[in-house]
């Protein structure tokens, strides 16, 4: 029996505020506990919330990026229930008028194809305090500075058919978000967090199988190790005769699997009612316009862009237009050296290469996008061999001079292009290589070409690495031929 997989994703992504969605308290990361919490966050008698503009205003910026309707009115309701990181006994959310409707999002996938997935509606709503096990033998400690942290519940359709798509689904949130500035998306931090929905049916079946829902899975490698091990445990379950039941489990990624934590909860569990607190959110017309004016290039925008404007491949400016960050580094890099093509390649290779090496974002780069321009723009100008490049990038990257013409200078790595200078540097590696000669004029005419190698070598390393190799190439031929 063939298997189809389907996934919907759940995201919530921290809104980027400066205080909580309904008081004046800080949401600033790693205060000591319980520092950041006002009397509206723990919910005490006789407050009233406040909502914050500024969350609003993030929310419809999403909504318009993912090319959503806005709906005019918008409605927060009280989700009720007992757990000790809540102590108002209920969470703020939007459950019956979502701030935002149904939209899209076209993710690019690892072919340089693009799929386009639903989103069924974005909601506001405000994060829970925190239980802390480790510190406290014996007992939970309850920090509540997260409570009242704004987030955006992002809701897709079940439109992902492999844990590829849905890694990439995320990716394309995180550009969203990131591109907009309406979250940092840092999973590690717990600034975008994802439950994955997973159930599998059988090939050509038109209705939906039955779905687990996994909680909390906080890395896009733990969304794909856990939707595969969801999906096994599912086609099994149901080959060996069982049923999957609806129900919530947690990933565990020490173990990699996911475990069972309750079964699904439904919506009346909740006892779900309007916030008497809170009025109704009316948007009106012009301020959803005054926001859509106002939306930066989106990554998809700019991704075609770099494809239709400066000619790269669909996998390049998907690269590249992944993070904003990486997208202006490329950017300036392009602008001062003046080529797409090679700006991409050295942005992609050399540079990346040492970032991940030493696990860095690009905004840590201790060499410049404008270095790194200036730097390619040598190589372009033939000013220095492409071997004598990585070198001068070694050295930015160490702190050696301030830019690439500085090492070069520093370190005598200007490219020799004087014939005779070259020559000189030839009759002297043939002078000194007798055997290597005999047998080049011994061997058959097709076999040369690769022996022509070593005396390559041999100069470039006399030169220190600054003659120009296309040249050496040319002259030994001529030279090692008229020796034949
Ligand atoms: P709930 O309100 O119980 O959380 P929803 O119907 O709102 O459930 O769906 C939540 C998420 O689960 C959505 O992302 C949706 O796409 C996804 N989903 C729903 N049914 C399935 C299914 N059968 N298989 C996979 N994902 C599903
Ligand atoms: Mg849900």
């Amino acid at each position: 029996m063939q298997w189809e997989t389907v996934i919907g994703l759940e995201v919530h992504v921290q809104l980027a505020t400066r205080s909580k969605i309904f008081s004046g308290a800080s949401t600033a990361f790693g205060a000591e506990p319980n520092t950041q919490a006002c009397a509206v966050d723990l919910g005490l008698p006789g407050v009233l919330p406040v909502l914050n503009e500024a969350a609003v205003s993030m929310a419809v910026q999403f909504g318009l990026a993912v090319h959503a309707q806005i709906p005019e009115v918008s409605v927060f309701d009280r989700k009720n229930y007992f757990y000790p990181d809540l102590p108002k006994g209920y969470q703020t959310s939007q459950m019956y008028h979502p701030i935002v409707g149904p939209g899209e999002v076209e993710v690019s996938l690892e072919d340089g194809s693009t799929k386009s997935i639903r989103i069924h509606h974005a909601h506001l709503e405000e994060d829970a305090g925190k239980s802390l096990h480790e510190d406290f033998h014996g007992m939970t400690g309850i920090d509540l500075n997260r409570a009242g942290t704004p987030l955006l519940e992002i809701v897709s359709e079940p439109d992902m058919r492999n844990a590829k798509e849905a890694a990439a689904f995320l990716k394309a949130i995180y550009s969203i978000v990131t591109y907009l500035g309406i979250s940092d998306g840092n999973m590690a931090e717990g600034s975008m967090r994802c439950d994955v929905n997973v159930s599998v049916r059988p090939q050509g079946q038109a209705s939906l199988g039955t779905r687990a829902e996994v909680k909390n899975v906080n890395s896009f490698r733990f969304v794909e190790r856990a939707i595969a091990f969801e999906v096994e445990r599912q086609i099994e379950l149901i080959e060996d005769g069982g049923r999957v039941v609806q129900e919530t489990r947690l990933y565990d990624p020490e173990r990699d699997e996911t475990r069972s934590m309750r079964t699904k909860e439904e919506a009346n569990d909740y006892r779900y009612f309007p916030c008497p607190d809170l009025l109704p959110v009316v948007l009106d017309q012009a301020y959803v316009e005054h926001l859509r004016g106002q939306l930066p290039e989106l990554p998809a925008d700019k991704r075609a862009r770099f494809e239709r404007e400066l000619g790269l491949s669909a996998y390049d400016a998907g690269v590249l237009s992944a993070s904003r960050d990486m997208a202006e580094y490329f950017e300036e890099v392009k602008n001062e050296c003046g080529d797409a093509k090679q700006a991409a390649n050295w942005v992609q290779g050399e540079l990346s290469g040492a970032l991940n090496r030493e696990n860095l974002l690009i905004t840590q780069s201790p060499v410049s996008a404008r270095q790194l321009g200036q730097l390619v723009g040598r190589v372009m100008d033939d000013t220095i061999s492409g071997k004598a490049a990585k070198q001068v990038f070694q050295a930015l990257w160490n702190g050696q001079g301030n830019s690439a013409d500085d090492v070069i200078e520093a370190q005598g790595l200007k490219q020799v292009t004087d014939s005779g200078a070259i020559e000189a540097m030839i009759d002297q590696v043939i002078a000194d290589s007798p055997a290597q000669v005999a047998q080049y004029c011994d061997a058959e005419p097709e076999k040369r070409g690769k022996m022509i190698g070593y005396f390559v070598g041999q100069v470039m390393k006399a030169s220190r690495g600054t003659a120009n190799p296309q040249q050496v190439n040319g002259l030994l031929k001529e030279k090692l031929d008229a020796l034949l």
